[in-house]
């Protein structure tokens, strides 16, 4: 391996050729491949680090190519899954790092061998069902991870320390409501916000990997308001999974969503426990070029490749799919959870 080509990088303070030498040995998990994971990858591939593992159950898409530097139209005509593109993309780029392309969704029964035997986990994922299964995993095998989200102008990141900082759990009780929050699909995402975020959970990936000195907190950014707050999340002394080991995610004791096929096209999903949801509020979020109904009992939204009806209970169903996992993926992308 040639250091010249790294020189510099290995000259930044904190670096030099015994951090360097840490980064040549770091094995990290990126959980999603998109606008985030994308700018992650590009960075960490051209700094050497030894081992990266990609998680993403999509396929490159064109609508893709605003915001995830990663593909092209390559990909998209043949199309491939996005892990596979990625790992062209990134060998072509630096053929010094082990690039592993899973091609699957993290789920219950795959998360500990999908994220385990790795120094560090970085969250790149759109929703927080995810987020809170990564918690439980980090916390249960004591590895450290970053907490990443992007929506429109605005971008959140934290570095998770087991036993060293605030858990997901210590700052969120539960996953959001149905619809709580905005998704890229309905606010959009402007990338430049991702990439200015990831800039911060990149810094925290090399003072880990590295043993810097620590940094840590949580970052919110709005790249529009041009507003950038550090807060430092206390650490809860109850909390269920880094005091009291219970990784109820993990287990599925807590399940954020259940779906299944009633009927032809028509799938029902049920967001696992009871909601009361501010239908009419959540309509107005919605692009004014959607087409959908509202009274305070159920929410409509016809969209081109299905339809969804949303309780005020919570529950859900998605018509014009025969496919479970094809449903849960529209009404995620439309309706966060
Ligand atoms: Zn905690």
């Amino acid at each position: 391996m040639d250091a010249h080509k790294y020189s510099r990088f290995i000259r930044l303070a904190g670096v030099q050729d015994e951090g360097f030498e840490k980064v040549r040995n770091a094995r990290i998990v990126l959980v999603g491949i998109g606008t985030l994971g994308g700018a992650y990858a590009l960075n960490l591939v051209r700094i050497g680090t030894g081992f990266i593992r990609l998680v993403d159950r999509d396929i490159v898409e064109e609508h893709n190519l605003s915001t995830q530097l990663l593909y092209d139209m390559y990909d998209v005509q043949h199309p491939l899954p996005k892990v596979t593109a990625a790992k062209n993309r990134l060998n072509a780029i630096n053929q010094d790092c082990e690039i592993e392309a899973c091609p699957s969704e993290l789920r219950q029964d795959n998360a500990e061998e999908l994220l385990g035997g790795v120094d560090l986990i970085i969250d790149a994922t759109d929703n927080f069902e995810t987020r809170f299964l990564i918690n439980d995993v980090a916390v249960k095998l004591n590895i450290p991870w970053i907490y990443t989200g992007v929506v429109g102008y605005t971008g959140v990141c934290m570095a998770i320390i087991p036993g060293v900082t605030a858990c997901l759990r210590c700052m969120m009780e539960r996953v959001p409501d149905t619809g709580e929050l905005p998704t890229c699909e309905t606010a959009g995402v402007w990338a430049a916000a991702a990439q200015t975020i990831t800039a911060v959970g990149l810094t925290e990936a090399l003072r880990i990997i590295t043993d810097g000195k620590p940094e840590f907190g949580l970052s919110e950014l709005d790249i529009q308001a041009g507003t950038w707050k550090k807060v430092h999340p206390e650490w809860s002394g109850d909390c269920p999974v880094c005091v009291h080991h219970e990784y109820s995610y993990l287990s599925g004791k807590t399940v954020s969503q259940s779906v299944k096929l009633c009927g032809r096209e028509m799938v029902h999903i049920s967001p696992g426990r009871q909601q009361n949801l501010n239908l009419p509020g959540m309509a107005d979020l919605l692009p004014a070029d959607y087409e959908c109904t509202c009274t305070e009992d159920l929410l409509h939204i016809k969209l081109p490749e299905a339809e969804i009806y949303l309780f005020k209970d919570g529950r859900s169903f998605v018509k014009g799919v025969s496919d479970t996992e094809r449903a849960k993926s529209i009404f995620n992308r439309y309706i966060s959870v």
